[in-house]
């Protein structure tokens, strides 16, 4: 790397450096990109199952219409095509024994689009469903950035205070706060609950329809953006880590490679998450720097996806909740991505918040897996289980606690030159895809303001 004006190193390739590096590289900086794996993508990666070379993800992800910086880096990248965005919001709930419902935005303009939707959710009764509009007067005057009250609550508390039923948690809020903040609602905050909640359901009729992969990840994400670097003029090294940043005075002087190679580059953005940040400065200058030292202010959320390969195809949907269960979602990976006509059909079977799962054996989730299933879909018991794999992912985000939002910091630092990106950084979002795009534009657009 020389050292003319418009010289960045960004270290971490997860979704929050890419999009740093994309958006500096097409505003003619010289980007360096280094990252530790041998994948880009950080936590949003695909890989081929060797059994069957299907593509698996290391977890599945769902984004939404109010992505809009995550979706603006697809476009950028040119993966928009892969993406499909659902005409309006459509979830289908499974239910064990009272069968399948569905939350289906109407065509009324917003809010009433999704209110009119959550009144037709036949898992409730008639009498909890009215109760939803609570929740969503609520949402009409909530202000969860300046409400300390708010700030102080978990998501359970603020669902009893809005009178909301066993029922109602059960079969429709819990599964969101999970679902979108990965960590059980007696844990999380509800001011970040309110945003998520806001973004999604008070905003364009667009805002709340999912977004799905229809390709494996690192074709969508770490793939394309590693394409879009190269054709601008970036550099991208991968199995390359950080091992040092050096600084000097109030700037960062160097930084140290593992390949023993030493950059000074004018500007860092680093990208890396929470636990990691600490490692890249020695203990003279965490002392210095405190905000550097960041890693036990934060906890971390596990995600367990099971995926399953059966010889026929048992579920109508291509993604389904299934209401009262360990399993939180099934996503028909056959119907996603297409059918390869190899005769077998894949499911990936998500748990968030999966602290209690982590230690158990493949075999035991793959057995609690299938007893869901016969639970929820009578045909999968005739259907024979061809092949398993279990992913888990121990640090899979930060858990929102109530407390943690203090903690996150901005993406200027005290050092002029060094900037922070990444999901647990103050985005005002929880840790999404959307929050980790956001920060590294932000990041990008505060060192565009140097030039
Ligand atoms: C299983 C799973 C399911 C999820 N589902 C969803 C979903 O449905 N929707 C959604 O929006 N979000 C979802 N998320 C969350 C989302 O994946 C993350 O919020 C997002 O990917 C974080 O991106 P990031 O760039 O901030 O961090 P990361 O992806 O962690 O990237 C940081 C990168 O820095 C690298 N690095 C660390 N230290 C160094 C070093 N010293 N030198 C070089 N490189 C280094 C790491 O290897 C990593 O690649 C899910 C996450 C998981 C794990």
């Amino acid at each position: 790397m020389s050292q003319s004006s418009g010289n960045v190193l960004v270290i971490g390739g997860g979704v929050a450096g890419l999009a740093a590096a994309v958006d500096l590289s097409s505003n003619f900086f010289s980007v360096l990109l280094v990252e530790q794996k041998q994948h880009l993508g950080g936590r949003v990666f695909s890989f081929a199952h060797k059994e069957t070379e299907d593509e698996v993800d290391n977890g599945q992800h769902l984004m939404m219409g109010c992505y809009h910086n995550a979706l603006r880096l697809l476009d950028m990248i040119s993966s928009l095509p892969d993406v499909s965005l659902q005409p309006a919001l459509r979830v289908a709930f499974r239910h064990s024994e009272k069968g399948k419902t569905e939350l289906r935005a109407s065509s009324l303009p917003a809010p009433f689009h999704l209110l009119s939707g959550l009144l037709g959710l036949k898992s409730l009764s008639l009498p909890d469903r009215f109760s939803l509009l609570r929740v969503g007067a609520a949402l009409m005057r909530a202000k969860p950035d300046s409400d300390e009250r708010l700030q102080r609550m978990t998501v359970s508390e603020w669902l009893h205070s809005l009178h909301q039923s066993e029922a109602n948690r059960k079969y429709l809020w819990d599964i969101l706060a999970i679902g979108t903040l990965n960590d059980a609602p007696e844990h999380v905050s509800a001011s970040l609950f309110v945003k998520v909640l806001q973004a999604a359901f008070l905003g364009k009729r667009s805002d709340s329809a999912m977004a799905i992969p229809r390709k494996g990840l690192s074709r969508i994400f770490g793939e394309p953006a590693a394409d879009f670097l190269r054709n601008h003029g970036g550099e991208v090294r991968m199995n390359t880590a950080v091992e040092r940043v050096v600084v000097r005075g109030k700037k960062v002087s160097e930084v140290v490679l593992s390949s023993g190679e030493v950059v000074m580059p004018d500007i860092v953005i680093s990208s890396v998450p929470y636990f990691d940040l600490p490692r890249l400065f020695d203990e003279q200058t965490l002392q210095q720097f405190p905000e550097f030292d960041v890693e036990r202010k934060f906890v971390s959320s596990p995600i367990v996806t099971i995926h399953l390969w059966f010889d026929n195809d048992f579920v109508s949907e291509e993604f389904v909740a299934l209401l009262n269960s360990p399993v939180h979602w099934v996503f028909n990976k056959t119907k996603i991505f297409g059918d390869r006509g190899h005769g077998m059909f894949y499911l990936s079977l998500v748990i968030s918040g999966a602290e209690k799962f982590m230690a158990m054996e493949k075999e035991e989730l793959v057995a609690l897996a299938q007893t869901e299933l016969k639970r929820f879909f009578l045909k999968s018991r005739t259907a024979t289980l061809l092949h398993s794999l279990v992913t888990k992912e121990k640090r899979a985000t930060f858990s929102p606690r109530v407390g943690t939002e203090q903690f996150r910091p901005s993406h200027k630092t005290s050092l002029e030159n060094f900037f922070l990106a990444g999901d647990w950084t103050d985005t005002k979002l929880p840790a999404t895809i959307e929050g980790a795009v956001q920060s590294g534009f932000a990041c990008a657009e505060a060192v565009k303001k140097m030039r």
